[in-house]
């Protein structure tokens, strides 16, 4: 019989320690994802527990402070509250799953740095680009985060500003109420939104022609499917004990 060649749990659990987890990267056309060997569960496992650990850098507060002492920056809660989830292997399978999104005040061009880790790009918002735009903001690259229990069924928030109204929605790769604006040229798509049926008293889906919208942070739009539900009445269906489906309406 021949022997086994794939390499222990334990083995793998012994690199990923010694391995800078830059190295573990590396494969697909863009070079920024995971190897192939590195696709175990210790490799997960690992990741998610150094992810978890890391959070350790904002204080009980919500504050990040900058290594050096000087600077810190306040963490919005509902990014914290992402934050805290596990990472999906999507996010664990791309070396650069974060950006960190501001504006430059010598061009007034948005600009984008990558990184790593999103506790890494606490301390670049908290030192450099927090200090030239107080707007500077995590982006989550591959992974679309859906509103936060907190704020289900809230989106879109309606607020009036001097007679005019503003419309906030949820952004899913923002991680935080944003503004949406057309995309230019206008865009027009088909998608079904919930509409509130009196007789009935609940929510029937229908069909409706929507205008493209999208996040000036990210770029993400208002077609994405994560967008679609938090921005949406939430509904929490309640069963019987013992029921095994939902029953049609
Ligand atoms: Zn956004």
């Amino acid at each position: 019989m021949a022997r086994k060649t794939k390499a222990s749990p334990r083995k793998i659990r012994g690199q990923a320690k010694k391995i800078r987890r830059s190295e573990m990267y590396g494969s697909g056309a863009s070079g920024h994802l995971l190897q192939g060997k590195y696709n175990t569960d210790p490799v997960y496992a690992w990741f998610q527990k150094h992810h978890v650990t890391s959070s350790k850098v904002v204080d009980d507060d919500g504050v990040y402070h900058s290594k050096s002492g000087k600077f810190e920056w306040k963490v919005p809660s509902s990014v914290l509250w992402c934050l805290h989830t596990p990472l999906t292997t999507n996010q664990m399978n791309n070396q650069y799953a974060w950006y960190v999104t501001w504006v430059s005040p010598r061009t007034g061009q948005r600009l984008r740095k990558y990184f790593m880790s999103p506790w890494v790009a606490m301390e670049f918002i908290a030192a450099k680009a927090g200090r030239v735009d107080p707007h500077a903001a995590i982006v989550s690259r591959s992974r679309p985060y859906y509103v936060i229990p907190k704020h289900r069924g809230r989106f879109p928030i309606r607020q009036q500003v001097g007679g005019r109204t503003i419309t906030w929605y949820w952004c899913p790769l923002c991680m935080q109420p944003r503004r949406f604006r057309a995309v230019r040229p206008l865009q027009e798509f088909f998608a079904v939104v919930k509409v509130w049926n009196e007789e009935k008293g609940h929510y029937v889906p229908k069909d409706r022609k929507l205008r493209l919208l999208h996040c000036e942070y990210c770029g993400c739009t208002n077609r994405d499917s994560v967008f679609r539900r938090s921005n949406q009445p939430w509904e929490v269906r309640k069963f019987k004990k013992g029921a095994r489906r939902a029953r049609r309406r």
